[in-house]
């Protein structure tokens, strides 16, 4: 038998996206596929069965996630695993999540094609509700991961309906959603590709993103005290203006965010008691910052403090989710592919959440971005240019072979 290099198919990817768009079409152009709704259910089907055709077997874990499996020629090697998910908000685009998953797949049947098999298993997992439209978003990857808390079953979905109903609704029993977390040591590793969703790579015309990892992110709770009090009688030099000392604030978030090479955000403010003729006695703001760094977030977080509480201001922390650095050997992987391709490459944070960051929790992970024009995304308007498409699922695939190639044993290679 003559040996062949595995490679994409790409006119076959690109109907297989079209195909897919089809599925839950919106006449805006979009696709709403919310999770659970008959759309994102057929959407599953239609992936199960491209599965099936493309040499995996098929089986779907007690959370609802879809698992195809391309065996392995090496007995006791966990499998490396590509995915993403196939919902969407509503009256979302065609590439966020669909692209990973139909690109997995596109791997997979150019090993099929070939003939190949590699040392380890390959693994297509299309993820469930990793949208934001059952509660808190990646559903399906944080039961895979041992994450999932029982908490999440009475949230309330988009509708407005608990989130459990819609599960159930699926046959999926809310009771056995836990039994879906897999042990340690049962993945190699799990490399996702996504469309940027911002337009970093778009605007420096770069074909390929190799994501150091998923930002971490932090919020505060500002209070500034002034004194409320008549806007026509009271003279200027007599005023304790809660908003006038509150704006100095919010351009300092912004100064601080980009003297630390991170991204802060004044996203609400509430002005009390909020009348054109009173002076504002009272302001709330939340602030957010995110980056990769811890020490780089703690440094701008003192520099926060500082300025809020030299205005007078409460200064609380809210919340803080730790950033998830992406594994050195994957962005190695990554990189090394793109100067083998002949595709430019930037090295990049991800400034949004991914099921690839609940696999962190599980095995290696690592993520692929491709550029989205103009960096629009949960809308109709999102779009990756084909060619852009097809050269994200040829890294993708000269990662995962690179991966099948370093990696030793049962993940910890
Ligand atoms: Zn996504």
């Amino acid at each position: 038998m003559v040996h062949r290099e595995p490679e994409i198919d790409a006119a076959q990817l690109l109907s297989d996206l079209d195909a897919l768009a089809r599925i839950g079409a919106t006449p805006e152009g979009g696709v709403s596929r919310i999770a659970f709704s008959p759309a994102d259910l057929e959407a599953r089907r239609w992936v199960e069965e491209a599965m099936r055709v493309a040499g995996m077997a098929v089986r779907r874990d007690p959370a609802g996630n879809s698992i195809g499996t391309y065996p392995g020629r090496e007995p006791g090697l966990a499998p490396i695993a590509l995915g993403s998910h196939t919902d969407t908000v509503p009256n979302g685009g065609r590439y966020d999540g669909a692209l990973g998953v139909l690109a997995a797949l596109a791997c997979v049947r150019a090993l099929h094609a070939a003939g190949q098999r590699l040392r380890h298993p390959v693994e297509v997992i299309n993820f469930v509700a990793e949208e934001a439209t059952m509660g808190g978003g990646t559903f399906g990857s944080r039961a895979m991961a041992g994450l999932f808390d029982p908490a999440a079953l009475d949230h309330e979905a988009v509708d407005g309906r608990p989130v459990a109903e819609h599960l159930r609704r699926a046959a999926i029993d809310t009771a056995q959603v836990r039994t879906a977390a897999r042990p340690a040591g049962s993945l190699a590793a799990y490399v996702e590709l996504h469309i940027e969703q911002g337009g970093v790579l778009a605007s420096a015309g770069i074909v390929i993103g190799a994501v150091e990892g998923i930002v971490g992110i932090r919020r505060y709770a500002v209070t500034f005290h002034g004194e409320a009090n008549h806007a026509g009688t009271t003279p200027m030099d007599d005023r304790s203006d809660a908003l006038v000392m509150a704006a100095p604030f919010i351009l300092a978030v912004r100064e601080i965010a980009v003297a630390h090479g991170i991204v802060g955000t004044v996203g609400t403010l509430r002005v009390s008691p909020g009348a054109s003729n009173v002076i504002p006695g009272r302001v709330e703001l939340t602030a957010e910052i995110r980056g990769l760094d811890e020490a780089t977030l703690d440094a701008a977080e003192a520099a926060l403090r500082a300025r809020a509480e030299a205005a007078g201001a409460a200064f609380a922390r809210m919340s803080a989710k730790e950033p998830v650095r992406s594994d050195p050997l994957i962005v190695a992987s990554v990189e090394q592919t793109c100067q083998q391709l002949g595709l430019s490459c930037r090295r990049m944070p991800s400034g949004a959440g991914h099921d690839a960051m609940c696999m962190a929790a599980l095995t290696r992970q690592g993520m692929i971005f491709v550029p989205s024009q103009r960096g629009i995304s949960h809308a109709p308007d999102e779009y990756t240019a084909p060619e852009d498409c097809v050269n994200g699922a040829r890294v993708l695939l000269g990662t995962l072979l690179a991966l099948d190639a370093a990696l030793d044993s049962t993940g910890d290679g």
